[in-house]
């Protein structure tokens, strides 16, 4: 039997732009995706549930509370400049889907790991964290965005074979606890990703969107990429 999923983009703008230039994108981006279906999404979360002192954080309620519907949670630049660990991303995760956000769970190895043939043992590392915090459960909404950290904001984009062969794995670590929640995942690539290669990197059978970086704070550009999503 097969699953239909519905393809996902999601913009990650990071730290740029400011409330004129932004409003200027998600007029354009507006514009051009009349009739999908566009949601706001925040970049991080905080594992902490209840409110309280928690100085430069913001709770999954207060990301609902101004429109939020999906989190970023594990991006690499997260992971790597603020020392967020597997457990604290899993933490991050279980708030968001607590707060009735859908978490974006970033995975990826760095060049090094790559080249030291451990990104299956890495990317499995960072996903396995998340399913025993979580359960796989949360896979009926989470989200699963692999972002090789040597393609992040470098134009060196993994092949759509390289990309592929690590959303299968991905898949298959879900599927092994669930074979429905692993058929129904949403999987998304990031690294890199344009309008040029966008299409290639989507074709593949265990692609459902990408997570977007640079290209999402051009209209033109990442409206051509939401395209590239087959269906
Ligand atoms: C990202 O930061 O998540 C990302 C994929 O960036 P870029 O598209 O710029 O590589």
């Amino acid at each position: 039997m097969s699953v239909t999923r519905r393809g996902l983009v999601a913009g990650n703008w990071k730290m740029h732009g400011s409330r004129t230039a932004n409003a200027a994108l998600v007029a354009g981006v507006r514009a051009a995706l009349a009739g999908s279906s566009i949601g706001l999404g925040a970049q991080d979360v905080s594992p902490e549930a209840a409110q309280g002192a928690y100085t430069g954080e913001w709770s999954g309620a207060m990301l609902r509370d101004v429109g939020c519907s999906h989190v970023i949670v594990g991006h690499s630049e997260r992971r790597a400049r603020h020392g967020e660990s597997d457990a604290l991303v899993a933490r991050k995760a279980a708030a968001a889907l607590a707060a009735g956000l859908v978490p974006i769970v970033c995975v990826g190895e760095t060049l090094e790991e790559r080249d030291g043939g451990a990104t299956a043992a890495v990317v499995g590392r960072q996903l396995e964290a998340v399913l025993a915090g979580c359960g796989v459960e949360a896979f009926r909404t989470a989200v699963v965005a692999y972002e090789p950290v040597w393609a992040i904001g470098t134009g060196r984009t993994a092949t759509p074979e390289q990309a592929q062969e690590i959303h299968a794995l991905l898949r298959g670590l879900i599927a092994a606890r669930d074979a429905t929640i692993g058929g129904s995942v949403r999987l998304l690539y990031g690294g890199s990703v344009k309008a040029g290669n966008a299409r290639d990197i989507f074709a593949m059978p265990d692609i459902d969107g990408g997570l977007i970086g640079g290209a999402s704070l051009k209209a033109d550009e990442f409206t051509a990429i939401v395209a590239a999503v087959p269906g």
